[in-house]
């Protein structure tokens, strides 16, 4: 084996980014790093059908995101599959060379007819017919009949593969293009790769592919095949049913050392209860021999959870910076030009303890930045119960001329509500709902301060005219 660790990463460009690849990367990019190796990025492009080149800058974009960098030394690449196709080829006509691969004329029709099965495999009827290459005939691999191939794979130990049950397989079509199984291991082997660490859907390729790499005399890589990742129903991640794109994650405001951090620990963990950690400190931990065999729950909840946390340990500055995006067009329900920054600066921190997602940010500073609250009928019915417009009146009567802190504003609605028979939080609930037009939010009295006299009032004139019409 190399002296240094090759591991890599081997997605095909055939859509958003999958958190699933996310995790394989994050692992593979632990390995890669911890032990000094090469992280080997492979694009595996040669579907052509499915492929789209633009979605080769969005891997790189959405590995970035993850802080799996192109600049960082660890990483070596990208490499595309389709341009090894002369390669590939070079190593199919070598196994037919070496009598470790024949060519083959049979149509599906003929091989059911023979079987009298639409299941059943090749039955290696031209294994020994002694075939030349010709346009239309395609490439087996021989099999042995015998023994089995074991896959002794790092997460789920040894698995046997009786090798009569592995029929000769395709590794190249009519038309000499080479196939995945043997695109792939040919590759492989290529790029030196030490370590094929991948999600446990391609465990069924591996005992030919290590067939593969044995005929080609490699010496075999460590295998290690991750975890199923699930939703709540325990259902394979599925894009079709869950949210599963790392750039969807990303859009709605999920941090990414939150998601790093979250994804490291989605099949794996350090041993012990401490689940929020840097990355730094999760590359060090991390053990491929540790990682759990069953399936491993992608839990949004506990996903958005651990975004809170890390968006209330950001020094101020960067939650700003951070929430930027979902201040500005097309987030921003607000024309730019109301924007002021020094007021959102000025309830930032407020609102960081206080959201889980940024995507969150506009809806609590939003009565801010537009002309008027936007009243959802289910806060209004809520907060605007009998007794409402009495509450309005003297809140309104007493900030008209109260000092214009949120102490003296708090103090003064005390008072009113106190005179009224009133507790505080009860006298709060419809004069939240007339200037910030929601039950919930950031504090009521920095907000209101923030908001200034002028549009407070004028907000709570509104709304009690919208309460008792003239
Ligand atoms: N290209 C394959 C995929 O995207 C990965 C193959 C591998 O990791 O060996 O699923």
């Amino acid at each position: 084996m190399p002296d240094t660790i090759r591991v890599r990463f081997a997605p095909s460009p055939t859509g958003l980014f999958h958190v699933g690849g996310a995790r394989s990367a994050l692992y593979n990019w632990a390995i890669a790093r911890q032990q000094q190796g090469k992280f080997v990025l492979r694009i595996e492009d040669t579907d052509e059908a499915r492929n789209k080149p633009e979605w080769v800058d969005g891997i790189l974009n959405a590995l970035s995101a993850i802080h799996i960098n192109a600049s960082d030394p660890a990483f070596e690449g990208p490499y595309f599959q389709s341009r090894n196709t002369v390669g590939q080829r070079e190593a199919a006509l070598k196994l037919f060379a070496e009598g470790k691969a024949y060519y083959c004329d049979c149509t599906r029709e003929e091989l059911v007819k023979r079987t009298g099965s639409q299941h059943l495999g090749y039955d290696g009827f031209c294994r020994d017919r002694g075939l030349e290459f010709q346009e239309g005939r395609a490439l087996r691999f021989r099999t042995p009949d015998e023994g089995m191939t074991v896959v002794d794979d790092v997460v789920r130990g040894a698995t046997e593969f009786p090798n009569n049950a592995i029929e000769d397989f395709v590794i190249a079509r009519g038309n000499g293009s080479p196939v995945f199984v043997l695109a792939n291991a040919a590759d492989d082997i290529r790029e030196g790769i030490t370590h094929v660490i991948r999600g446990e859907e391609h465990l069924s390729n591996t005992p030919k592919q290590q067939l593969l790499w044995e005929a080609f005399g490699a010496e075999l890589p460590v295998w290690a095949h991750l975890p199923v990742i699930v939703n709540e129903k325990r259902q394979k991640l599925s894009k079709r049913r869950d949210k599963v794109a790392l750039e969807d994650y990303l859009a709605e405001g999920y941090l990414p050392d939150a998601l790093v951090n979250y994804l490291m620990l989605l099949g794996w963990g350090p041993g012990d209860d401490v689940e929020i950690r840097p990355y730094e400190e999760l590359e060090k931990l991390f053990r491929l021999e540790d990682v759990n065999k069953s399936s491993a729950f992608f839990d949004v909840k506990k996903l958005t959870a651990f975004n809170g946390e890390y968006i209330r340990a950001l020094p101020v500055e960067d939650f700003v910076q951070a929430c930027r995006r979902w201040l500005e067009a097309p987030y921003a329900p607000w024309a730019p030009e109301a924007y002021d920054d020094g007021v959102f600066r000025a309830v930032a921190e407020l609102a960081q303890t206080r959201i889980a997602l940024l995507s969150e940010i506009t809806q609590y500073v939003d009565f801010l930045f537009l002309d008027a609250p936007t009243w959802d009928e289910a806060s209004w019915n809520k907060a605007m119960k009998p007794g409402a417009a009495e509450v309005l009146k003297f809140t309104r009567a007493r900030w008209a001329d109260s000092e214009w802190t949120a102490e003296a504003l708090r103090v003064g609605l005390e008072a009113a509500a106190a005179e009224h028979g009133l507790k505080l939080g009860k006298a709060q609930a419809p004069v939240r709902v007339a200037v910030t037009g929601r039950t919930v939010g950031l504090p009521l009295f920095e907000s209101v301060q923030v908001l200034g006299r002028e549009r407070t009032l004028a907000r709570i004139d509104t709304a009690a005219a919208r309460l008792q019409p003239a």
